[in-house]
């Protein structure tokens, strides 16, 4: 009888996992496709075994970079694939390592985007390493850079779950999308000397964690999925259109109380990340209780001769010349309270609510 009832139930079992994987087949998300025109030097691509391996391999660790992006934790709508075009694009150095500019600076040339979406620059034995992407193509599109020494293989540095580049690049195809680097707002408690608090973006692929992808990353790239080269505007219009920051005291909305705005600036050569401690704007609520701001792109964004900006010259202590959050700090001589607002904050509300009002409350 027991095993009669064990039988009837992983009968049951197998019937509800026979039925759920039949609905996770016509719930399965729309696949957006991303082309890729790989630049390669000849000498590169001969040393890594000739364009048949090469194009082979390539196709292979953007598998392994579909597969990083697509099993990071995330709130994605599509399935986000990247794909090498098949024709690759062979560049030739003639072994001097100083004409990668050359040519890396051509990738930003006119692309014709009826064939690629993107492209990828790689430069495989150069003087020095790095992965970087660019904006702002001549046809709209996005340079993926990677620089690698002779001695590294840019295929097999890495298995996957394990970091290597074909990770990296999932990194950087983020930028494609226009997520900005998470890293530039994390703020150390010591380099706060407004509220002493640290800040933390939370984890992301991004630059602040390994396979995850944060709430704004997800929220952007599900906005940002259908265009194969970004909106100019792109910056402007994933704003909110008002912050609004309302103060109370014992429970009750409070007017004439004194808001300033500290911006956290990049880190550089001659700063930290850190909170500049000078106020960048000082308001004083209204008789609601609230203060009210617009052109938020702006805000982040200060003009160079704007007010109450680092000096560019002659160090330059605004490394990136904007800010990447706010503390908002609301005093009334005897108390404070204080609430960080970093834009991709306001973004990432805009973006999953529409709601064009974001609103911060402070309690004295
Ligand atoms: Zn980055």
């Amino acid at each position: 009888m027991e095993h009669k009832k064990v039988k009837l139930f992983l009968s049951f079992v197998v019937a509800f996992l026979i039925l759920s994987s039949h609905c996770n087949i016509n719930a399965q998300k729309d696949t957006i496709t991303y082309r890729a025109q790989v630049w390669v030097d000849k000498t590169d691509m001969e040393r890594y075994g000739g364009e048949a391996d090469f194009k082979r391999n390539l196709k292979k660790m953007f598998a392994n970079t579909n597969r990083f992006w697509n099993e990071s934790k995330n709130k994605f709508k599509y399935y986000f694939k990247f794909v090498p075009v098949e024709e690759l694009y062979v560049y030739d150095i003639k072994g001097d390592k100083d004409k990668y500019e050359d040519f890396r600076r051509m990738a930003f040339g006119e692309m014709d985007t009826t064939r690629a979406d993107f492209i990828l620059f790689l430069a495989l034995d150069a003087k020095n390493g790095g992965l970087s992407c660019g904006g702002g193509g001549k046809s709209g599109q996005s340079v993926v850079m990677c620089y690698t020494k002779a001695n590294h293989n840019i295929f097999t540095d890495a298995l996957y779950p394990n970091q290597g580049t074909y990770s990296n690049l999932g990194h950087e195809y983020g930028h494609v999308l226009g997520a900005t680097d998470l890293y530039q707002y994390m703020i150390a408690a010591e380099d706060n000397p407004i509220s002493h608090e640290k800040l933390f973006p939370g984890k992301c692929n991004m630059g602040t964690g390994f396979g995850e992808w944060s709430d704004y990353c997800s929220a952007l790239f599900n906005y940002t999925a259908k265009m194969k080269q970004l909106d100019k505007n792109l910056g402007q219009n994933i704003f909110p259109k008002e912050l609004v920051i309302k103060v109370k005291k014992n429970g009750k909305l409070a007017k004439n109380v004194k808001v300033s705005l500290y911006g956290t600036r990049a880190g550089g050569r001659y700063n930290k990340r850190d909170v500049y401690p000078e106020p960048y704007r000082v308001y004083t609520t209204d008789r609601k209780g609230e203060v009210r701001l617009n052109n938020l792109y702006k805000l982040y964004h200060p003009d160079s001769n704007d007010p109450n900006i680092p000096p560019k010259t002659p160090k330059d202590l605004f490394p990136y010349s904007y800010w990447f959050s706010f503390i908002v700090e609301a005093s009334d001589g005897n108390n404070k309270d204080f609430s960080w607002i970093p834009d991709i904050e306001l973004q990432k509300y805009y973006l999953l609510t529409e709601n064009d009002e974001y609103t911060v409350t402070l309690n004295l």
